[in-house]
């Protein structure tokens, strides 16, 4: 048996084959997307999510194929000239890189991992939407949602994109701060991947009736499709069907029992190699340390202790990018039981 504690795709949570036999017994995968049948599961799923993650009514929900294009659609609706990105790493210079694909004028703020990420920053007046990667998976910086508010605060005019893919259902956003955050579910919601979701304010909607570039997947069009329970093209129904059933899964057990249980697995790992005396947590202010996503710093060796942690049965993610010997990834998320955190922290200790 493995275990996955890479960063995502992860460990499949434990219901999921299950309701992929459910889903085949069903004949779900040969319903077309206009059918009732299909409409119930899409607004099962989407109101299920609004219920667990405590969305407000006024906010629109978005079904995509994956976190990366709701980054381009995103910008596409929500920038005519100008956006600003904090950038800490990969994920969120992505988010740049395609703002400026798209031809946007954008300004990018380099945070490094241990240097105080500056709510104070002052951005230029000239910004549509201030972009953020609230849990940065690339570095395991986290960073505290309300100083992510208080930008919403001191830029009414502006709108902020949140990306929570690899944090959500862990973190909890404060949606009156939030006009635009989306995931994957690949990740936190131990799904396969191919399937992303759009949460959208208000000001974000009114915001895109006038984009000036928006093509076909304009948030105008979207969330038309969405209030028909349905998407524009043909979606893929076993991932949203996963979904739902995944939603009413964490919903029994309470999201509040969920996020309680994610830190204290997050502890216990800090801790440990808090302790270790070899391997220490990459991120050294507990403030920005992530709760799903944490980065061990190994010296030089972790393509060595990831294959010798994989003959034991867990899989580990590398460091990423250039750090990809000398970090390790393992991710926490609802799928990992504190039993099979142990169980990792156990063999670490073999090792
Ligand atoms: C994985 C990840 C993405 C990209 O998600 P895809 O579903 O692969 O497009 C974006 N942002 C963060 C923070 C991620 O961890």
């Amino acid at each position: 048996m493995k275990l996955f504690f890479t960063p995502g795709p992860s460990q499949l949570y434990k219901t999921v084959p299950a309701h992929i036999q459910t889903s085949l017994r069903e004949n779900l995968l040969s319903i077309s997307h206009r059918s009732a049948e299909f409409r119930n599961i899409f607004k099962s799923a989407t109101q299920g999510l609004r219920q667990l993650l405590n969305i407000p009514e006024s906010h629109e929900i978005i079904l995509t194929s994956s976190a990366t294009q709701a980054m381009e659609i995103i910008i596409r609706n929500c920038v005519n000239r100008y956006s600003t990105h904090f950038v800490g790493g990969a994920f969120a210079n992505r988010f740049f890189e395609i703002a400026t694909k798209l031809g946007k004028n954008s300004e990018k703020i380099r945070f490094e991992n241990e240097q105080i990420f500056d709510p104070e920053t002052n951005l230029s007046p000239e910004s549509e939407l201030i972009c953020f990667t609230q849990n940065e998976t690339s570095t395991g910086v986290s960073l505290n949602p309300q100083s992510i508010a208080q930008f919403r605060k001191k830029y009414p005019q502006k709108l902020v994109a949140v990306d929570i893919v690899s944090s959500c259902p862990q973190v909890e956003l404060d949606w009156n701060a939030t006009d635009i955050s989306f995931f994957s579910v690949q990740k936190g919601f131990g799904l396969p991947a191919g399937l992303g979701v759009i949460i959208l304010s208000p000001q974000a909607f009114e915001k895109s009736q006038d984009a000036t570039s928006t093509g076909f997947q304009n948030f105008p069009d979207l969330v038309k499709a969405a209030h028909l329970y349905q998407t524009i093209e043909t979606p893929n129904i076993l991932a949203i069907f996963l979904l739902d059933q995944l939603i009413k899964d964490f919903a029994k057990i309470g999201i509040a029992k969920i996020r309680a249980q994610g830190e204290a697995k997050a502890k216990l790992i800090y801790t440990f190699f808090d302790n270790h005396p070899k391997f220490t947590p990459a991120i050294k202010n507990p403030d920005f340390r992530s709760i799903t996503t944490i980065a061990i710093e190994t010296g030089s060796s972790s393509e060595d202790l990831i294959k010798r942690l994989a003959k034991k049965g867990f899989i580990l993610g590398a460091g990423y990018g250039e750090k990809r010997n000398t970090q390790l990834r393992i991710a926490n998320f609802p799928a990992h039981s504190i039993e099979d955190v142990k169980g990792l922290l156990q063999a670490f200790e073999k090792i």
